[in-house]
Parts: structure tokens; C-alpha cells; sequence
């Protein structure tokens, strides 16, 4: 199969949506879509969706827009102007006003987390964990479809300052280096391997070449095996890229690779099934990860069925993330308390194998915060919690409590228990945040 992308301008052309779609639908996908990025491919339209299944079918929400992803006075703005014929420019300077009300920057992504180096900022480099340096390669910042629910959806309608993005393999060396903290480098995007072999082969040979001790894992994050496995298949660069994993571990390094697969349906095809024996047949692992998304795959059967057949085909499961404060969230989120209860009585399904899985877990502006579940202590309902990862490393693995809610989606929407006035690392939080704010940060969420 040769790789063909639909978006906006001819999505009207797909076989299946001129047949399965009534009028309505199709003006409802180009409404949202012209606010919200809106991207698929025909592997996604042939061999992922099941069309018998639409409008319900969970692949089918997951890359294309659904209209309950803006409010109703957003849709209906967006509606008018269409429907006056408004010009293309019109259209965009209104969708831009939309984009730009709904947190395009969250958990202090674009200023937090830029490190500063001998006297510059690195953009397209984000350093929030102290073992963990997250790079974005210029040429990887798209994918081969979107995601309805993506947090990174600014830099696809072309909003986000393009300075998120790195060109320099050796400042990524050269910082690599000289920060001994540093074990892993995740490239991450949109999705790295969009790039072609041999530009992602530029960004990690010299990391390889530089033989720096404390470097111990690459880590590239990916929905290629989702969205377009020919990438390791039949693309005419696949074997090179293989090959490169190869080379990752001649060099003593361990190449993980994380996955992202939002619902089993993902698993079933014989080419991903294909493309993942050969990524393990270089000494790769493939770890998996997923939000847990309202609509998609919010039901404990299909988180279980996920999980199992990941492990199955020589997967580990990763992280169960709660859907992210940015974007059509409300569409998308559920809140804590039922993603923990969703998320337990999946766990209780499978066995040990599958349970290096962990979530729910909030990516937030303190670090990592996995929701462990709702408890009554000396009669009162609380809910306890523990970071997985913090700005702080002494955050770490500390048990902490807020009040009971149900409704809560975030962490934001949360009051600490027992009376405290502030969880243990806000006034820190705070101080970091002072100091960022001093040198020009603005957009905290
Ligand atoms: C999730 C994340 C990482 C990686 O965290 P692990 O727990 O080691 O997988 C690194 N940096 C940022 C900014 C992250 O959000
Ligand atoms: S593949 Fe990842 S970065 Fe790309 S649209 Fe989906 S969630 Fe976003």
C-alpha cells in the first residue's frame, strides 16, 4: 500500500465517507476541522476502521473530528461562517481566536521545561525530569493521521511557535554530555518516524558515536505502528531503520521504543502484527501507551483485551495517562475517580504480565501523578495519589490526599484532605514557577 493522507480539503473523496456519512455528518468533520487538526490515511480508512460500525466505531472518533469536540456556541460561530461562504482567511482568523481559548500550552510545556545553556534557551528540547531529556526533531513534528484527542494538536493547525522544534544533533550531544543526570533521550513529536531513516539515523548516530557512558536508553515515542506499520514493512526505507534500532544496540544501548496504541482494534491487523516481530527481532522493546479517552476506549473489556494482546504479541504496557486539560478535553475525559474505577476492574481482568501497566497517571505541571483510588479514612472519603514523576525527584513515590470528588477531571480541580490548605509541593511548585516567571515565562497552566 502507498501512503495516501486525507484531510479537510478532500476527505469528501474517501469511498467509505461518501457512502456511511449522510450530509450532516460531513459538514459537522469540516466545522470541527477547521478549528481542530484533521489528518487520517487510507491504511486508517481501509484497515483500521470498521465501517459497519460508524458513527460509533472507536477508530472512526479516533481521526475524525466529532462535533461534540467544540462547545456549541464555538460550533455554531464556525457553522455561520461556513455556511455565508466566508472566506478561507475569515474562517482561519476566527478558528485561531477558538484555538487560542482552548489552553493551547498546558502543564508549562513551552518555558518550564526549556532548558537554558550556555546563555541560550534550547527549544525543541524539554528537560522537566531529571534522567529524562524529551528532544523534537524538526523534521518529525507531524504524523502519518491525528488523533482527535491529541495534546500536541497547536502544532498542527500551525499555532505553536515553530522554535518547539531542534535542528542540532550535536547540541543535543554536547548537552547530553555535559549533563551526567541525563540516562535516556526520547524523541518525540508529532511522531518522529515520520522522518526518513537516514534524517533520524543524523539525530542518533552521533549520540551513538559520542559514546557517552551515562546514556543508557534511546527512546523513541510512535504511533507509526498504529497508523502506518509499512513503515517497518514495505516503505522503501524500512529495512534501514530497522537496522538503525540494530545499531542502537550494538552501541550497548537499549532502544526503547513507546507505542501508542489506543484501542485493541490496533492490534488485529496482520501488518502490525508483522511490524512489531520485526521491531523485537532487533533487540528493540516495545512499551505501549494510551490515555484513557471517553468514546474510545473507556470500558475496563477493552483496556483488558488491549493490554493482553499487547503482552501477547511481546509488548509491555506502560502507562494509562488521564486525557489532558487542553483541546476538546471535555469530549474526551473522564473523570478520576471513574477512570481509577475503569482502570482497577481492567487490572483485576489480566494477570501479572499485563499489570506493569500503570494509571491512571495525570501529565501535569508538578510531574506525573498517578490517581490510586478512592478510600474512607476514619469515615471520611478521600482519594489518595503518588507521582511517578516530579520536577522535584524527592516528589517521587510520596503517598498524599485530596477531599473526594467525583467530577473532578484534573488535578487543578482538587482540595487537598484533612484540612491542608496546599498538597505538599505547591509552595515549591510556586517557587519554580516565580523563577521561570522571572525569566519571561507566560502561559502557565
Ligand atoms: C512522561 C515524560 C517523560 C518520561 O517519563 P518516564 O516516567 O521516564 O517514562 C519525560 N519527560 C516528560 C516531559 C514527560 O512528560
Ligand atoms: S500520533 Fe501522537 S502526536 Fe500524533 S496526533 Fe496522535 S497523539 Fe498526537
Amino acid at each position: 500500500m502507498k501512503y495516501q493522507s486525507y484531510d479537510i480539503n478532500n476527505f469528501r473523496n474517501i469511498p467509505q465517507v461518501a457512502e456511511a456519512l449522510s450530509e450532516q455528518q460531513k459538514r459537522d468533520i469540516e466545522i470541527v476541522g477547521s478549528v481542530l487538526p484533521f489528518k487520517t490515511n487510507k491504511y486508517v480508512v481501509e484497515q483500521l476502521i470498521d465501517w459497519s460500525k460508524v458513527p460509533d466505531d472507536p477508530m472512526f472518533i479516533l481521526t475524525f473530528p466529532q462535533r461534540g469536540m467544540l462547545s456549541p456556541e464555538h460550533f455554531e460561530t464556525v457553522e455561520k461562517l461556513i455556511d455565508a461562504g466566508a472566506a478561507k482567511t475569515e474562517i482561519t482568523a476566527v478558528a485561531n481566536e477558538i484555538r487560542a481559548s482552548l489552553n493551547p500550552h498546558p502543564a508549562g510545556q513551552l518555558d518550564l521545561n526549556t532548558p537554558v545553556w550556555c546563555g541560550r534557551e534550547l527549544h525543541g528540547f524539554q528537560h522537566k525530569y531529571r534522567e529524562t531529556l524529551v528532544f523534537f526533531p524538526g523534521q518529525g513534528q507531524t504524523c502519518h493521521a491525528y488523533c482527535t484527542f491529541c495534546f500536541r494538536w497547536p502544532q498542527f493547525v500551525g499555532i505553536k511557535d515553530l522554535k518547539i522544534s531542534s535542528k542540532e544533533p550535536q547540541t543535543l550531544v554536547d548537552y547530553v554530555a555535559a549533563n551526567p543526570q541525563i540516562t535516556d533521550v526520547l524523541f518525540t513529536g508529532g511522531d518522529p518516524l515520520v522522518m526518513k531513516s537516514r534524517i533520524l539515523a543524523a539525530y542518533i548516530k552521533p549520540l551513538l558515536d559520542a559514546e557517552i557512558p551515562h546514556l543508557r536508553n534511546i527512546r523513541i515515542g510512535s504511533k507509526a505502528l498504529s497508523y502506518w506499520p509499512q513503515r517497518f514493512l514495505t516503505d522503501d526505507d524500512s529495512s534501514e531503520l530497522l537496522n538503525l534500532f540494530r545499531e542502537v544496540k550494538i552501541a550497548g544501548k537499549h532502544l526503547a521504543f513507546m507505542a501508542h496504541f489506543n484501542h485493541p482494534a490496533e492490534l488485529k491487523g496482520e501488518a502490525v502484527r508483522a511490524a512489531i516481530d520485526r521491531i523485537n527481532d532487533t533487540g528493540a522493546i516495545i512499551r505501549t501507551q494510551s490515555p484513557l479517552l471517553q468514546h474510545i476506549n473507556d470500558s475496563p473489556e477493552a483496556l483488558a483485551e488491549m493490554w493482553r494482546a499487547q503482552v501477547a504479541l511481546g509488548c509491555v504496557p506502560y502507562y494509562l495517562f488521564i486525557a489532558r486539560n487542553t483541546g476538546a478535553q471535555q469530549y474526551f475525559s473522564v473523570p478520576l475517580v471513574k477512570a481509577w474505577q475503569i482502570y482497577r476492574e481492567a487490572y483485576q481482568q489480566v494477570s501479572g504480565i499485563c499489570r506493569t501497566i500503570r494509571g491512571p497517571v495525570m501529565s501535569c505541571l508538578p510531574g506525573k501523578i498517578q490517581v490510586l483510588g478512592a478510600a474512607e479514612v476514619q469515615g471520611r472519603k478521600v482519594m489518595a495519589f503518588r507521582m511517578i514523576q516530579g520536577r522535584n525527584p524527592d516528589w517521587i513515590g510520596r503517598p498524599f490526599f485530596s477531599e473526594y470528588d467525583d467530577s473532578a477531571v484534573w488535578y487543578r480541580d482538587l482540595k487537598p484532605a484533612f484540612g491542608d490548605s496546599r498538597f505538599f509541593f505547591q509552595d515549591e511548585l510556586d517557587g519554580m514557577m516565580t523563577a521561570a516567571a522571572e525569566c519571561e515565562a507566560d502561559n502557565l497552566e
